[in-house]
């Protein structure tokens, strides 16, 4: 016979990739109990290893800096960029330090590092382990079902990336920005004599080419296409789902909100929205903040980011030189 377990925690995180390491690492900061369920025996590998330079101080805030920076990532200045004109490189910026830099992190090294960094936080981790069903409280989502336990929780965080269970099972209805779109990303030995030195984005018809060195003889590779209405299978569309927040729970990076990854942040704002998401919850849960107050204000923060993103995409593909790229991604000809 199996035992069914009974568990009660502050915070149940659904995922442990950026967005839900960030929340658990953030909830403990501020005293709250928090549990994670991870699908992944371990963290594997996947792609988008190029990190912005902004997620250095969100990595400081969260304890991670220093073991990050011991990982030895690839560092890189900019991007080379082939798009509406000679191939530039654009540089992120500098300040009195120097010029600002990004990391190419392998994202398993990563997920590796945040995961220890939040139980060592004394998050406690499950893994693996997925949700089955939800738990409610009247109307207010109070905790979720696994094949062998029930876990009560006060708030529950869905970080589950594009697969955003939680928003499925909640049956919440995105709102879609884009067409469908279709990605195809792997790695190679570096090598080639057109290899770049520093990631580069190259616009090709009805969509872009991105290489990035890795620094270690490697070189990831994404490529995305507008697809034509029969390839719809494979495709995913920049997503929002406008109810990120509601009663008793939020919704995390991707599983929030879902951009293509020329958008350049993905792991950025996955950080900050676990970050914002906690540091909510906590004012609500230690009565400095009323509930409706919590879930607005990160409600709000969802939206903002997400519309600055898409105008910023919008405006990029407006830039592409193929004129049925820039008609299927922002309308305009
Ligand atoms: C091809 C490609 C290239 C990209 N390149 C970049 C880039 O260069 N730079 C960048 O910043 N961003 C990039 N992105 C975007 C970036 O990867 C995401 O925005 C970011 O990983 C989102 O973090 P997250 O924590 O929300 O979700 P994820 O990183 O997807 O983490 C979700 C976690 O939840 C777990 N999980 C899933 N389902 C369940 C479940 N039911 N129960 C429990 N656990 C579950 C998963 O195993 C995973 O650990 C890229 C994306 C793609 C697809």
């Amino acid at each position: 016979m199996t035992t069914v377990d009974d568990m009660s925690t502050d915070v149940l995180i659904l995922g442990a990739g950026p967005a839900g390491c960030a929340a658990a690492i953030s909830a403990r900061q501020r005293g709250l109990r928090v549990l994670m369920l991870e699908a992944r025996p371990r963290p594997g590998t996947v792609p988008g290893e190029t990190l912005h330079p902004g997620v250095e101080p969100l990595l400081a805030r969260l304890g991670v800096r220093d073991a990050v920076l011991a990982a030895g990532f690839h560092r890189h200045q900019g991007i080379w960029t082939a798009w509406d004109g000679p191939r530039r490189f654009i540089a992120y910026g500098a300040g009195d330090d120097g010029p600002w830099r990004g990391f190419q992190a392998d994202r398993a090294r990563l997920h590796a590092i945040l995961i220890d960094a939040a139980q060592a936080a004394g998050a406690t981790l499950l893994r693996p382990a997925v949700p089955t069903d939800i738990l409610r409280r009247g109307q207010a989502v109070a905790g979720v079902r696994t094949a062998d336990k029930t876990i009560n929780a006060t708030d529950v965080l869905d970080a589950t990336g594009r697969h955003a269970w939680l928003a499925r099972a909640l049956n919440l209805a995105p709102s879609y920005f884009s067409p469908p779109l279709r990605l195809r990303f792997g790695w190679r030995d570096a090598g080639r004599d057109d290899d770049p030195d520093e990631p580069a984005i190259d616009a090709r018809p009805a969509g872009w080419d991105w290489r990035a060195p890795l620094g270690s003889g490697r070189v990831a590779w994404v490529s995305l296409r507008a697809n034509t209405p029969s390839q719809a299978a494979a495709s995913f569309r920049w997503r929002l789902y406008e109810d990120c927040a509601g009663p008793g729970y939020m919704l995390l990076g991707d599983a929030a909100a879902l951009l293509d990854p020329a958008s350049s942040h993905g792991v950025l704002r996955a950080l900050m929205s676990g970050m914002l998401a906690a540091h909510m919850i906590a004012a609500r849960q230690h009565g400095l903040l009323a509930a409706d107050a919590a879930a607005d204000n990160y409600r709000r923060w969802v939206h903002e980011q997400f519309s600055n993103d898409v105008a910023a995409l919008r405006a990029l593909y407006a830039r592409h030189p193929d004129p049925a790229t820039r008609l299927a991604l922002c309308g305009a000809t």
